[in-house]
């Protein structure tokens, strides 16, 4: 069985279809997720890093791991990544969110110390789910 269970949505995602004698598998060093179609002959990954092949080992997975990545991937996939800003100073107030990059967010996230110029900044990624009203 797989060991990366705790991570809902795989970071890689093999672009082959699932036909024929082929099944699902997952790379158990880098996460990848895809066709064995696209494995080496001795099932190892071919998920390019940087001039060579990440070759980590993979695990037949089945319906019900699948179907949690599908799920994961609807509830947690961001669609937009915004930040707001104050400053530091008594009683300022947040200014209306705006978008900003995701490079940007993970920068920030979980910050809350102003920079050095006072200014406090909050971000937040916008799920799918979120999009959709209720
Ligand atoms: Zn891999």
């Amino acid at each position: 069985m797989t060991s990366i269970t705790d991570k809902p949505v795989p970071p890689y995602i093999g672009q082959a279809p699932l036909v024929g004698r082929y099944y699902a598998a997952e790379c158990t060093q880098c996460g990848w997720i895809g066709s064995s179609q696209e494995l080496t002959d001795d099932c190892q990954c071919t998920r390019d890093v940087g001039d060579r092949y990440c070759l980590g080992d993979t695990d037949e997975i089945g319906a019900e791991r699948l179907l949690g990545i599908v799920q994961g991937m609807a509830q947690a996939e961001p669609v937009a990544y915004q930040e707001r800003k104050k400053t530091s100073r008594e009683g300022s107030e947040w200014m209306p969110w705006s978008e900003c990059s995701r490079e940007h967010y993970e920068e920030w996230r979980g910050k809350t110390e102003p920079n050095s110029h006072g200014v406090i900044r909050q971000v937040r990624a916008l799920s799918v789910c979120a999009a959709v009203p209720a």
